[in-house]
C-alpha cells in the first residue's frame, strides 16, 4: 500500500510538473497570420513577438496560414492549448471547423486580440463580425450594423447606408482616452501622441457588446482606435492600431511606447481580465512620441 502511494504521489507530482512546470505564470499565446496583401505581416509578427516576451509576461507560438494558393484546410490552430490568441491576420477565409472551434474558444471564456487589418478579412462569418465588433472594407455597409464613433463624449450608433472603411496616408495622431476607468486604460494620460499609423476610419458591424476605449480625431469625427467586446464568456480587444507596410523598415507604428504599452496592457487584459502593469515613465505625452525600437522598456521606465 504504501508502496502503491508512492508511485501515486510521484504520478501526480509529474503530471503537475508536465501541466504547470514549464513557465507556470506567463500567459500563453498564439499569434495567427499568414496572408496579408497589403501589409509586411512577417516584420509585424517579429515585433509583436518581442514586444510580448520582451515583457516577461508571455510566451509566443505562431500559426501561420497557408499562402494564397495554398490549402486552407491545413491550417488547424490549437486554440485550446492557448491562453491568449493574437490576430494579425488579413486574408482568405479559414475553414467552417476553425471557425467553430474558434467561436467555441472564445464564447467559453478565451482571450483574442485583433490588430490592424484583422477587422477586414472574412465578412460573411458573423461570430468574426461579433467578435470583432466592427469591421471595414470587403463589402461592408448598413446591412453589416451601423457606423460607431463618438461625438461630444457620446456613443454613436450611426445606421446612415454607405460602405465601410476609408485611411488616408500615414500620419501622427493624438490618441484619447474615453474609458479612462477600464483596466487598459486605468493611470495612463487621458490624451497622448501617437507616432505614424495609418487611421482606419467610418469602421461599421454590429457594434454589440462593444466598449470604446480610445478615440482620434478624423475627417471631424472621434472614430475609435480600440474597443473591447465581450463574446460569451470570452473578452475581445481589438486594435486597429499597427499598420506595417510592405517593407522591411515599415514597422514604425509598432516603435510607439504607446502603441506598445496599451497592446501589453489590452493583451494581458483579453486572457485574465485584469491588468497588473505598472505605468512606465516612457508613455507619450500629450504632443510628443515616445519609441521603444527594440520593442522593449527602457531599463528606466517604471516607477521604484
Ligand atoms: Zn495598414
Amino acid at each position: 500500500m504504501k508502496k502503491f502511494l508512492t508511485t501515486l504521489l510521484v504520478a501526480v507530482s509529474l503530471a503537475t510538473t508536465a501541466l504547470w512546470g514549464q513557465t507556470p505564470d506567463k500567459i500563453r499565446t498564439m499569434v495567427i497570420a499568414g496572408q496579408d496583401g497589403s501589409h509586411w505581416w512577417k516584420g509585424a509578427c517579429d515585433a509583436i513577438k518581442q514586444i510580448l516576451e520582451n515583457s516577461g509576461l508571455f510566451t509566443v507560438d505562431f500559426c501561420f496560414t497557408p499562402g494564397y494558393n495554398g490549402d486552407m484546410a491545413e491550417f488547424r490552430p490549437q486554440f485550446d492549448k492557448y491562453d491568449l490568441i493574437v490576430i494579425n491576420y488579413g486574408g482568405t477565409p479559414w475553414i467552417e471547423e476553425v471557425q467553430q472551434a474558434f467561436e467555441k474558444y472564445v464564447r467559453e471564456g478565451g482571450g483574442v486580440v485583433f490588430i490592424h487589418s484583422s477587422v477586414i478579412p472574412m465578412e460573411n462569418w458573423q461570430a468574426w463580425n461579433d467578435i470583432t465588433g466592427l469591421g471595414a472594407w470587403n463589402g461592408r455597409n448598413e446591412k453589416w450594423g451601423p457606423y460607431l464613433y463618438m461625438k461630444d463624449g457620446h456613443t454613436i450608433y450611426d445606421y446612415t447606408p454607405g460602405d465601410a472603411g476609408y485611411h488616408g496616408l500615414q500620419h501622427q495622431i493624438t490618441v484619447v482616452n474615453r474609458a479612462t476607468e477600464h483596466p487598459i486604460l486605468k493611470g495612463l494620460p487621458v490624451r497622448w501622441r501617437h507616432y505614424k499609423d495609418e487611421i482606419y476610419t467610418k469602421l461599421r458591424g454590429p457594434a454589440r457588446n462593444v466598449e470604446i476605449l480610445s478615440t482620434a480625431l478624423e475627417a471631424g469625427r472621434d472614430e475609435p482606435l480600440m474597443w473591447t467586446v465581450k463574446y460569451g464568456k470570452g473578452r475581445s480587444f481589438v486594435d486597429v492600431m499597427g499598420h506595417c507596410g510592405n517593407d522591411p523598415n515599415m514597422i514604425y507604428s509598432m516603435t510607439c511606447s504607446g502603441y506598445q504599452i496599451t497592446f501589453l496592457r489590452g493583451c494581458e487584459w483579453a486572457a485574465t481580465g485584469k491588468v497588473t502593469q505598472a505605468v512606465p515613465a516612457d508613455f507619450p505625452l500629450e504632443d510628443t512620441c515616445m519609441l521603444r525600437p527594440d520593442f522593449k522598456a527602457p531599463f528606466n521606465a517604471f516607477p521604484e
